[in-house]
């Protein structure tokens, strides 16, 4: 399963972060919700996930900035096709709210939506998907809910390699192996599941709280979680302030982690104090998440402690762009990127550097100065892979660079082609419909139309770049700097 946080703010929006909630998804392709700000719907539509898959929403407790997105979030799932129920659980208020809100408003949801008001302790919702769900009470200004998610141990893997090696044929007992049952020969011999999967596989626990200046209620069912999502509005030397307003400190968070043995730490719903650093807005104020994370590691030494960011970027890798680049509002750009000056990212582009490697670390994706990335041309990168452009370059409509990648100055690569694992030489033009992959292209090549090429050995069948290609290269990126100078007109930048 996969955690996707669509809001870390506090209280209120930043530029760079919307107020809570997380989407939750599951290896069955389903997708729950935590809690709901506002926008969050807008914010769903830049992760790829498909709301019309949401089939329940755990919420937290009724402050806004946890469910004022709700009635947007409940059309827009059924906009997106929903027809199978919907549950949402929440406090003692949420039926009133959401009776009411749909009720003036004239909604009328495609999908049943069953309202499921949390009143007892340590309530155990329905099991879904093989996942058991309870909600344990927070203390906070107003009644709210942590939920602890257990999932069903899973079956151990199995070894086809084995189970052929005994003489299983290949089929369905194979899948009764896998199950769990044991089977037959026909030679009569009798093969055990444990003979040929590892022994059963613990399912994974995960703890998300609320906003809380005391977690004790949740403290022992969350009790060596895999996952604890805790929030931390405030930096330690604000604990006053902190339980003044029911809110936990990076020491209150860490204290926790600590005590309950959580292996990971994901820290979120920090206050704009130190979010605003993020965006180079910060007035003087030196502390920012950063500093929290370091706090936090030190109240809690055994357990991994991560920051979240909107839209899942595990190190809170923020782009930096030159402030003279164009960045067309519909385009996607996520996690660890640098684009340079005069940059052009025309609409529908992705670029993404949001895995990272067994380290936990990754390399940037940069983009140099003066180049331009057409519409809905996809950068993104393996396991942190570096990929680098270089200046005046060119990536036409619906082009894939794909890292690590090295690309020097003035290339250019044409409509629809994808490059991959690869190294490509300055001056180099790769033109539309062509693959180029695990390969070194030296300087100055010219890559006809649907070429395909999958190793160095390939490229000695390419003929030698000629002089009308390159200048090509060339005229393609000087108009593109024509282009940045005219979008930024329209949007009334300058
Ligand atoms: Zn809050
Ligand atoms: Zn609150």
């Amino acid at each position: 399963m996969k955690i996707t946080f669509l809001g870390t703010s506090a209280g209120t929006p930043t530029r760079l972060r919307n107020v809570t909630a997380q989407a939750l998804s599951f290896d069955h392709g389903g997708l729950w919700l935590l809690d709901c700000g506002e926008a969050t719907q807008h914010q769903f539509m830049r992760t790829g996930l498909k709301s019309g898959r949401c089939e329940r929403i755990l919420i937290t407790h009724l402050h806004g900035d946890h469910v004022y997105g709700l009635p947007g979030m409940l059309s827009c799932i059924g906009i997106h096709g929903r027809t199978e129920p919907v549950e949402i659980c929440g406090p003692v208020g949420l039926r009133e709210f959401l009776d009411t809100v749909l009720r003036i408003s004239e909604a009328h949801l495609p999908y049943a939506l069953h309202i499921r008001e949390i009143t007892s302790d340590a309530q155990a919702l329905a099991p879904l998907a093989g996942w058991q769900v309870t909600a344990h009470p927070l203390s906070h200004r107003v009644r709210c809910w942590g939920y602890v998610l257990r999932e069903a141990d899973r079956p151990g893997r199995f070894h086809p390699d084995r189970a052929k090696r005994i003489g299983v044929p290949e089929g369905p007992l194979f899948g009764q192996l896998q199950r769990g049952e044991g089977v037959r020969l026909d030679d009569g011999r009798i093969v055990l599941s444990g003979d040929v999967t590892d022994p059963p596989r613990a399912g994974r626990v995960l703890a998300l709280l609320g906003d809380t200046s005391d977690a004790d209620g949740i403290a022992h069912a969350a009790h060596g979680c895999d996952l604890l999502v805790c929030e931390t509005t405030y930096d330690a030397g604000r604990e006053a302030k902190a339980r003044a307003w029911g809110h936990s400190t990076t020491t209150m968070t860490g204290d926790l982690a600590r005590r309950i043995a959580a292996k990971t730490l994901i820290i979120t719903h920090f206050s704009s104090r130190y979010t605003e650093a993020d965006d180079g807005q910060s007035a003087g104020n030196l502390m920012s998440v950063e500093t929290l994370i370091a706090e936090t590691r030190l109240a809690c030494p055994g357990t991994t402690v991560l920051a979240a960011s909107d839209l899942w970027n595990p190190q809170g890798m923020l782009p930096v762009i030159h402030e003279s680049a164009y960045v067309d509002q519909t385009a996607i750009i996520c996690g660890k990127i640098i684009i340079g000056e005069n940059v052009f990212i025309g609409p529908y582009a992705v670029i993404r550097a949001d895995e990272v490697d067994a380290n936990g670390d990754m390399e940037a994706i940069s983009i140099g100065s003066n180049s331009n990335i057409q519409d809905g041309v996809v950068i993104h990168s393996k396991a942190g892979g570096k990929v680098v452009i270089g200046e005046f370059c060119s990536i036409a409509h619906r082009s894939i660079v794909h890292g690590p990648c090295e690309i020097g100055d003035r290339v250019f690569i044409g409509f629809n082609s994808v490059v991959f694992n690869c190294s490509v030489g300055s001056g180099c033009v790769i033109r539309h419909n062509s693959v180029i992959e695990n390969c070194h292209l030296p300087a100055n090549f010219h890559i006809p139309s649907t070429t395909t090429i999958h190793s160095d050995a390939d490229i000695a069948q390419v003929p030698h770049v000629n002089a009308d290609a390159s200048s090509f290269s060339e005229s393609v990126a000087m108009t593109n700097m024509e282009l940045v100078k005219g979008y930024k007109k329209l949007a009334n930048e300058f």
